[in-house]
């Protein structure tokens, strides 16, 4: 966008260089160009004023030239006519003063009229020779007698300046009975006409025309020079005008180049003036975009935060200064435990309130010096400068703390978020800031497998490769496992407390690794999930959990299996038809069997898993709410969803003895669980004081080392032990 605008402004910039140089480049000049069109019009206009001055001036003359003819006709008319009466020389000599009182008239010739010549006047040096009448000429002169216009007028088209004019020379007279009767009143007296002769008129008006062409010989010459001098008064005052645009050049080019602290020197000229505002306006929308731009480029637009690019820059020039001054940092990849509940329960919006809460939790969790990044999601880094693993540790467990004891309100619900981090150090020879991102997302990884709301360090194995195994090595390993069947059930009895019967198990997939022993799910289940692999491992344990139940289950003595479902197994739409296909196959009596979910997915519950449950229902499976107490730790859920078990998670048993609010907790859970129909299981039971504690707070049924570890196969014989049966086996222990 901005490098648009800069092009934008260097072809501007250009345009007005551009103004002056006829350069190189071929392109004309503004001043030029705008001077050319004036020069132009003004010389079409000038010569069109000359043409019509000529034109004009022609017409006028030719008008005046034959009024001047035919008056002098008259007066020739009247001089000559006494000439017809007697030979008189005054006469002539009055008619070569009129004649040569104009320089106009050639030649004058009067004739008889039988055509012949009577007398001619001649004004030239070099005379006319005197033609007599031809016989046409004649016919035609008698032809005008009397007439309106009685003359013969030639020439004056061919040759504006020369005419002849032939005119018959007559005298009307009363007859003499007429006088007798003459009417003043009536004008319309009768006369007789007598012709006497012609008169010959030759006219010259060159000198005329010569005065013409002279003055607009003159015109064009002053026309001429007055275009000259507006062309070089034009070119002066469009340059000063102009001059400002070229002002403006300079600056816009540094505008264009980016610099937008450019100034503007202020016109006179209104538009120049408009254009100037205009620019200062871009420029100071452009720095406004670009503070914004660079906002958005190293910020997080939810909680105000670095984002993820800004950090590791951040990161970046730390490594080199922990490189330099040979001292360690930290770097922690922060996750919120379970955060999609809240996204669920309450809305992304509730969601993302949630997120800048923790932000600024976070924010005043950490040292000053230090700089915390979101990453997207409900992802956060942070930079702890300056400290050891010791210290990386405390500020980790501070961090841990201050959100342990954050508590969220929506809708009238009451959350609690925790957080996993990952922990990697920033020393020696570790100073590659992808890889350490790496690591500390693997150690916040761990950190979740180990059962979430903990710290986990990232450490370097003595080989040099790392401590977690990565999720492609899992995921061969998964798949290796799915194809060969190699994961292992291991059964973990769950007992009534009032009778200390075995009445379920629970059935855990375990996988064998490498040295032997068993490795447990929260190590590969996270990659599973990642993978795409849980509904194939789910559909792996219906499959073995029906094998099992028709190997060990018999009618006398039926056992009960709890088989943990995920939410992508409900995504499948043959997960009914496959678990009613496989009991089928197995003889599995569906009423034994307990799917437990967990909560998020109970309260998600799209339709479609609705449909999924109440199908299985009708087939008789049981369903068992798993980890109650984490998550949204809501009962009203709970009535909607009919359950038959409430599994209380284990992190309010583990430490019940000595937690009373925990006591409280569990009380109130195993209360709301009898209300609605459903029976409370506490897991983790490792000791008798917590199982008594379970039995006073109303509990129905536990789960846990106490009660019995995981086996490779099902207790077949319900062994009731009661309480103090336990006790003496404990204290013999
Ligand atoms: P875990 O304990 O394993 O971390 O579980 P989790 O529920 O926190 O899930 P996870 O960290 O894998 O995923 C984070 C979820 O946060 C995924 C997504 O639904 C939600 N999320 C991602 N970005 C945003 C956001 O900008 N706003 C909100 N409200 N939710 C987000
Ligand atoms: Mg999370």
């Amino acid at each position: 966008m901005k490098s648009r605008i800069g092009t934008l402004l260097a072809n501007i910039a250009k345009r007005f260089s551009g103004l002056y140089s006829d350069s190189s480049s071929g392109k004309r000049a503004l001043v030029h160009e705008i001077l050319s069109i004036q020069v132009f019009s003004a010389t079409l206009v000038g010569f069109l004023a000359i043409a019509s001055l000529y034109w004009g001036g022609q017409w006028i003359l030719q008008d005046n030239y034959s009024r001047w003819a035919l008056q002098w006709t008259d007066q020739l008319n009247e001089l000559g006519s006494p000439l017809y009466l007697a030979e008189d020389q005054e006469i002539r000599i009055s008619l070569d003063n009129f004649v040569s009182r104009y320089p106009e008239i050639d030649q004058v010739v009067y004739y008889a009229n039988d055509g012949s010549v009577l007398h001619a006047v001649d004004t030239e040096d070099d005379p006319d020779p005197v033609k007599v009448l031809s016989e046409d000429q004649l016919r035609d002169a008698i032809a005008v007698v009397g007439a309106n216009e009685p003359y013969l007028m030639t020439g004056g088209f061919l040759d504006p300046r020369q005419f002849n004019i032939l005119a018959p020379v007559w005298v009307e007279s009363i007859p003499d009975d007429g006088l007798f009767g003459f009417d003043p009143i009536n004008t319309e007296i009768e006369t007789k006409t007598e012709l006497l002769g012609f008169v010959n008129m030759k006219l010259d008006f060159v000198m005329f025309h010569d005065r013409l062409l002279s003055n607009i010989r003159t015109a064009v010459f002053i026309l001429l020079g007055l275009l000259l001098l507006f062309a070089i008064y034009g070119r002066y005052a469009l340059r000063k005008a102009l001059a400002s645009f070229a002002d403006l050049q300079l600056p816009i080019q540094e505008l264009a180049k980016g610099n937008l602290d450019v100034k503007f020197e202020p016109s006179q000229h209104r538009e120049i003036s408009d254009i100037v505002e205009a620019l200062e306006t871009t420029a100071t929308a452009l720095s406004e975009r670009d503070a914004q731009l660079r906002e958005l480029a190293n910020h997080d637009s939810l909680t105000g935060l670095y984002n993820r690019r800004r950090f590791v820059e951040v990161l970046r020039s730390e490594v080199l200064e922990v490189m330099c001054k040979n001292r360690s940092s930290a770097l922690f990849f922060i996750d919120l435990d379970q955060f999609k509940y809240i996204n669920d329960a309450c809305g992304h919006a509730a969601g993302d309130r949630l997120i800048r809460k923790v932000a600024d939790e976070l924010q005043r969790s950490i040292g000053r010096d230090d700089v915390i990044a979101r990453f997207g999601g409900d992802e956060f880094a942070v930079l702890v400068r300056s400290v050891d693993v010791a210290g990386a540790r405390a500020a980790a467990e501070t961090i841990l703390k201050n959100m342990r004891r954050m508590a969220h309100i929506e809708e009238e619900q009451l959350f609690h978020v925790h957080c996993s981090i990952g922990i990697t150090m920033l020393s020696g020879t570790n100073l590659h800031h992808d890889e350490l991102i790496n690591q500390a997302d693997i150690a916040c990884r761990e950190a979740k497998s180990a059962g979430r709301n903990r710290l986990s360090i990232f450490r370097l194995k003595k080989d040099g490769s790392k401590s977690a195994t990565s999720d492609v090595s899992w995921m061969n390993c998964l798949r290796d496992a799915l194809d060969n069947d190699k994961f292992e059930i291991r059964f973990q009895p769950i007992n009534e407390i009032d009778s200390g019967e075995t009445t379920h198990h629970e059935l855990l997939i375990r996988i064998m690794g490498e040295d032997g022993k068993l490795i447990s799910p929260d190590a590969f289940l996270p990659s599973a999930v990642r993978f795409g692999l849980m509904t194939e491992i789910d559909f792996w344990m219906i499959r073995h959990a029906a094998v099992a139940y028709a190997k060990y289950s018999t009618p006398e003595n039926r056992l009960q299996f709890s088989i943990n479902l995920s939410a992508n197994a409900f995504e499948n739409d043959d997960l009914t038809g496959y678990v009613q296909d496989t009991f089928e196959q197995h003889g599995v009596v569906a009423s034994d069997i307990v799917f437990e979910i967990t909560e998020s997915l109970a309260v998600r519950r799209p339709l479609q898993v609705d449909r999924q449950i109440a199908t299985l229902r009708d087939l008789g499976c049981k369903f068992a709410l798993d980890d109650f107490g984490t998550g949204y730790s809501s009962f009203s859920y709970l009535q909607k969803l009919q359950f038959d078990y409430i599994k209380i998670d284990g992190t309010f048993v583990q430490d019940l003895p000595n937690n009373p609010v925990d006591q409280k907790m569990i009380r109130l859970i195993a209360e709301v669980g009898r209300e609605a129909g459903m029976r409370t299981i506490a897991e983790y039971v490792r000791n008798v004081e917590t199982l008594e504690l379970l039995t006073e707070l109303g509990v129905d049924m536990v789960q846990g080392f106490f009660v019995g570890r995981p086996t490779k196969v099902p207790k077949t014989k319900a062994t009731p032990i009661s309480l103090t049966a336990r006790r003496q086996r404990l204290s013999r222990k």
